[in-house]
């Protein structure tokens, strides 16, 4: 795919390991993409999407970034790095009060100096576009040019990052002499699914692309992803013609809810610490990971032989809630 440019921000190409004792465990191998490790104040999956996104914003001569997303947001805090690395403002939508635990990722959206506007959980859930809009006009009296870039970067734009990761996947494939037969990542927005699954349809290249959803439901996250599958197009030129059930979301494994912890959940997560020296997230690769390993179990995964895990990063995510149950 020739691509759309972008610039550099996230440390790339990032690892492929495989995970020993884990793979030994459920006799299948294991491998771990570290996503993680794209950087430190810019970890994570999201750092992808907006070398892209940034890029449209820096064009198109903009010196605001606005997003939203929850008050313990990943992206958010890495839009706010990633304002105050290239000398913009970050505005922050965020769901949440003044009376939140001034921990993790939202103390860093303050550290790193981005403006935040909290607003409720139904406002965000209703309203959250409008809102983002209204702060851009009021930016703009002030005299000055805002880029909205939507929740969890999951647009056509944003998605073009993951689209970018599927070819490093392909080309660390060949340096391991490795194929993935299966490749699993957490889903909050789609974007990231979206990307890795265009780009794998595009290579003609036969893993399977599975996401499991810390939200919503399968129903809803196959009719986002063929969404996104167009908004990408618009951008490459090429639509790809894929229909709902050609989306693998893996379902049960929301929990609680988003966000929301179970034992089970930090159980599995702390077993893996201990087991790999692998830390994941409460909020998405804990619950996307702990889902994995369970189908597998269960026998889903059987035809498959080597697994890709993709670590989309979240450490900043761990709160006093989910410490509590360790
Ligand atoms: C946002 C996020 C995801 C989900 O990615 P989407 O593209 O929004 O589906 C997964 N893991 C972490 C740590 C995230 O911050």
């Amino acid at each position: 795919m020739d691509f759309i440019k972008s610039i550099s921000l996230a440390n790339l190409p990032t690892k492929i390991e495989k995970l020993e004792q884990l793979s030994k465990e459920l006799n299948h191998d294991i491998y771990i993409k570290r996503d993680d490790q794209t950087g430190l104040e810019l970890s994570g999956n999201k750092i992808r999407k907006l070398e892209f996104a940034v890029k449209e914003a820096l064009d198109k001569g903009c010196d605001y970034l606005i997003t939203c997303g929850g008050i313990q947001s990943n992206h958010c805090r890495a839009t706010a790095a990633v304002a105050a690395k290239l000398g913009l403002g970050a505005y922050l939508v965020l769901r949440g009060s003044e009376d939140n635990e001034l921990e993790g990722n939202y103390f860093f959206d303050k550290l790193l100096g981005a403006k935040i506007r909290f607003v409720t959980a139904e406002e965000y859930s209703n309203s959250r576009m409008e809102i983002m809009e209204e702060i851009k006009n009021k930016l703009e009296k002030e005299g000055h040019k805002a880029y909205i870039i939507p929740e969890g970067a999951s647009n056509g734009i944003g998605s073009l990052g993951y689209c970018k990761a599927m070819e490093e996947i392909l080309r660390q494939e060949e340096e391991l002499g490795v194929k993935f037969d299966a490749i699993a990542v957490a889903v909050g927005s789609g974007g990231t699914y979206a990307g890795l699954y265009y780009a794998n349809h595009m290579n003609k290249n036969d893993s399977v692309i599975y996401g499991i959803n810390v939200c919503n439901d399968a129903d809803y996250f196959k009719g986002r992803v063929l969404e996104l599958l167009k908004e990408i197009s618009t951008y490459t030129g090429e639509e790809i013609h894929v229909n709902k059930e050609d989306i693998d979301i893996v379902d049960g494994y929301v929990g609680k809810g988003y966000a929301l912890s179970r034992q089970e959940e930090i159980d599995f997560i702390h077993k893996l610490a201990k087991q790999e020296g692998i830390i994941l997230d409460p909020v998405y690769t804990g619950k996307a990971m702990y889902g994995l390993v369970e189908e597998i179990k269960k026998g889903r995964f059987n035809r498959h032989k080597n697994i890709l895990f993709i670590h989309t990063g979240g450490i900043f995510g761990w709160n006093s809630f989910a410490r509590s149950l360790l």
